[in-house]
């Protein structure tokens, strides 16, 4: 049976970046050797790295003066290393869930932090509107898509500071403007490629203004002028990453990937809207996630959810089961997610809906 992936991450990717990443493990290019045994320091591996760093950069069409970088630690060392290189004084950051809120605590260690506004209220359903930021904030940090919570900021914010965003689960879904950025950061094993490598875009011209001395590791003027070779790069997660945007490119970048992932979302979304069994988490469709759909058996239902579950997984419907700090269920539908995987898991919420409504 296929099985048709759902996982929030580690994630689905597409056949062509499993496929060739598999030939690459065990014959690079004829060469003999396996991707797992080269040198990051061989000619290979070099040209492996322009072309991933070249592509990277011409999907997200990013602006000159901004350097694209490949690097270990998770995004979860980013909520760390970011503050280390741009927060001198004060930096401000949205609440939006649990990422958010670990971006904040490791942004503390380095300086003031103001949480200009939270939506923990309820639970991160929504994303919190009208809030003021203060003007002399080093940046503004945003979370743009709430893996666990399944909300997002689907639009590039203009606000007058630089702003930084962990983008880990909605780069290359959508087109955005960089220059609005000093950094973009996330982990890949969501949209790009296997865990274990992390992308930092970084604006150069907003860096060397704190007045802390950063330790190599952490510094992104390190590993910008190593060309992120300063230590062993990921060798591995960042050619499957390769193979990734090289079938972002053939299916026509990122508007036809968003016009893909929108359509994606709309049939599941009017589906769990239309079934009197199913509700969404996040009322307001605006701040509903295109990646990470979260639902919940309504009212008299709730006691249905291991069946519906025993239901899709029957289908090949795998990795809905929903985040246990939300329950219910979570599907993402990152890009690699085929319409016809999202179309079967309504069918079977209707097909649910006729056998026990
Ligand atoms: C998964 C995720 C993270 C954590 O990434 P790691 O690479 O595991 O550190 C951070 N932020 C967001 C939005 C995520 O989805």
């Amino acid at each position: 049976m296929k099985k048709y992936n759902f996982n929030p991450g580690p994630a689905v990717l597409p056949a062509s970046t499993i496929e060739n990443t598999a030939k690459a493990v065990l014959d690079l290019n004829g060469s003999g050797l396996s991707l797992m045994e080269i040198s990051h320091r061989s000619k290979d591996f070099i040209s492996i790295m322009d072309e991933t760093v070249a592509l990277f950069r011409e999907i997200l069409s990013i602006p000159q003066g901004y350097s694209v970088l490949f690097l270990g630690g998770g995004a979860s060392l980013q909520f760390l290393m970011l503050p280390y290189n741009l927060l001198n004084k004060k930096a401000a950051y949205l609440n939006t869930g649990s990422w958010a809120s670990n971006a904040i605590k490791q942004a503390r260690y380095l300086g003031e932090v103001v949480e200009v506004a939270t939506s923990k209220d309820k639970n991160f359903s929504y994303i919190p509107r009208g809030y003021g930021i203060p003007g002399d904030a080093d940046y503004f940090h945003i979370t743009t898509n709430n893996t666990i919570y399944g909300t997002q900021i689907r639009e590039d914010m203009d606000t007058g500071l630089p702003l930084a965003a962990d983008m880990s689960s909605d780069i290359f879904s959508r087109p955005v403007d960089v220059s609005k950025y000093s950094v973009i950061y996330g982990g890949a094993q969501k949209n790009l490629g296997p865990a274990g490598v992390t992308f930092v875009i970084v604006r150069e011209d907003a860096l060397g203004k704190v007045e802390r001395n950063i330790p190599a590791m952490l510094d992104y003027r390190t590993h910008i002028e190593k060309g992120s070779m300063f230590n062993t790069p990921p060798v591995l997660p960042i050619y499957a990453s390769l193979q990734t945007l090289k079938w972002i490119k053939e299916k026509g970048g990122l508007e036809a990937l968003a016009r893909m992932n929108a359509e994606k979302a709309e049939l599941l979304y009017s589906e769990i809207d239309r079934n009197p069994l199913f509700e969404a988490t996040v009322r307001e469709k605006k701040d509903r996630s295109l990646m990470n759909a979260c639902f919940v058996m309504s009212g008299k239902y709730t006691g249905l959810e291991a069946d519906f579950l025993a239901a899709a997984a029957a289908k090949g419907i795998i990795g809905i089961k929903g985040h246990r700090s939300v329950g219910g269920f979570r599907a993402s539908m990152y890009n690699a997610m085929p319409k016809e995987g999202v179309e079967l898991l309504a069918d079977t919420m209707r097909e649910f809906e006729k056998a026990k409504g």
